[in-house]
């Protein structure tokens, strides 16, 4: 065996509420979890504005400055939290394989806390100017500041969608949201916020048929009624989309049952196990449904939880720290 492998007793992949959650659990039980933090450090809560309902902070909290201090508290019991993704995993044996790019893992337990990532409408010109960083963008408070004072475009009428309007309406002149059907998905307060919005214009039953722009930078959105089939062109600097996620599993799909979405099955509802045995599940990886900071928080507790006694029944040896092997 290659002296690049390394073993591990618990390693943790992802690095949003779930994942520092599971981090926290897992090396305060002595597992000395190794956490990969993934494409996105923090998850999707370091692209979410203010966090008003995880409780214990009655002024709210920023995302970003929510999860400095879950991965602060995560390193407090020594998880040993490092940047990379995991690019390729083995569960057929008793010890878990996960690679980061060339580095070789091997883990007792796995915790999948990977989350799941924007979705984008891929026309080709929405992919062509997201690629060019030219006005298109799937998180205001990420990139909203850049369109101070000009016009915009967002799509989608759920709760993210809403939230991102009403942002980006505190920095632009004008907010165009394009509402597919002839109703919000979102929660009605949340609805209720952006139609009381004096700068935010709702078009209803209107789809994107084209985004424009000049070769470099977007100047346009073309747009239609799915009622008549009528055109026309609305000018903005900046498309956001704000249309849902998809998990972030396909990594883990040779191994794991995923649903037709791609979400990580639970093997016992009401369990983070899956279908390997020492890899567990935990947040929006496995949640199509609650999908909240709160609730992968909760289900990041619950994998640590089960890994350990998974662990326990499996090693009676449970003080043997992360080492490497030859
Ligand atoms: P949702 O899946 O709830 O909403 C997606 C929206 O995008 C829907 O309105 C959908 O339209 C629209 N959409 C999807 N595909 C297209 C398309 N191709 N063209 C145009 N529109 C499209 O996703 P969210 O990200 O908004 O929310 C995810 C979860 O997170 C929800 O449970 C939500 O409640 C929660 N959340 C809570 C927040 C809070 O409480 N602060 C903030 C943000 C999210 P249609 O309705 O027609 O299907």
């Amino acid at each position: 065996m290659s002296d690049t492998i390394e073993r591990v007793k618990c390693l943790i992949i992802g690095s949003g509420p779930a994942g520092y959650t599971a981090a926290i659990y897992a090396s305060r039980a002595n597992m000395s979890p190794v956490l990969y933090q993934g494409e996105q450090p923090g998850g999707q809560l370091t692209t979410t504005n203010d966090v008003e309902n995880f409780p214990g902070y009655p002024e709210g909290i920023t995302g970003p400055e929510m999860m400095m201090e879950l991965q602060k508290q995560a390193e407090r019991f020594g998880t040993d939290i490092r940047h990379g993704w995991v690019t390729k995993v083995d569960f057929s044996g008793d010890l878990h394989k996960a690679w980061v790019n060339e580095k070789e893992i091997h883990a007792d337990t796995i915790i999948i806390s990977t989350g799941a990532s924007a979705k984008y409408l891929n026309l080709p010109s929405e992919q062509k100017y997201l690629k060019l960083g030219g006005g298109v963008s799937a998180c205001a408070v990420c990139d909203g500041f850049f369109y101070r004072n000009q016009e915009v475009v967002i799509v989608g009428a759920g709760d993210s969608a809403c939230e991102e309007a009403h942002y980006l309406s505190k920095l632009c002149k004008k907010v165009t949201m394009l509402v597919r059907r002839d109703e919000f998905r979102a929660s009605k307060i949340m609805a209720k916020r952006v139609q009381n919005t004096e700068n935010i214009e709702i078009l209803y039953n209107t789809e994107t048929d084209e985004v424009l722009g000049d070769g470099q930078v977007v100047t346009g959105i073309r747009v239609f009624n799915n009622k008549t089939n009528e055109k026309h062109t609305i000018e903005a600097t900046g498309f956001f989309v704000a249309i849902g996620h998809k998990p972030n599993t396909d990594v883990f799909k040779d191994y794991l049952d995923l649903d037709e979405t791609g979400y990580i099955i639970n093997a016992k509802p009401g369990t983070s196990l899956t279908n390997v045995e020492g890899v567990f599940v935990s947040g929006d990886a496995a949640d199509h449904v609650y999908r909240q900071a709160i609730t992968a928080a909760g289900t990041g507790c619950m994998a640590a939880l089960d890994a350990e006694r998974y662990l326990a029944a499996k090693d009676a040896d449970f003080e043997v720290a992360t080492s490497s092997y030859n």
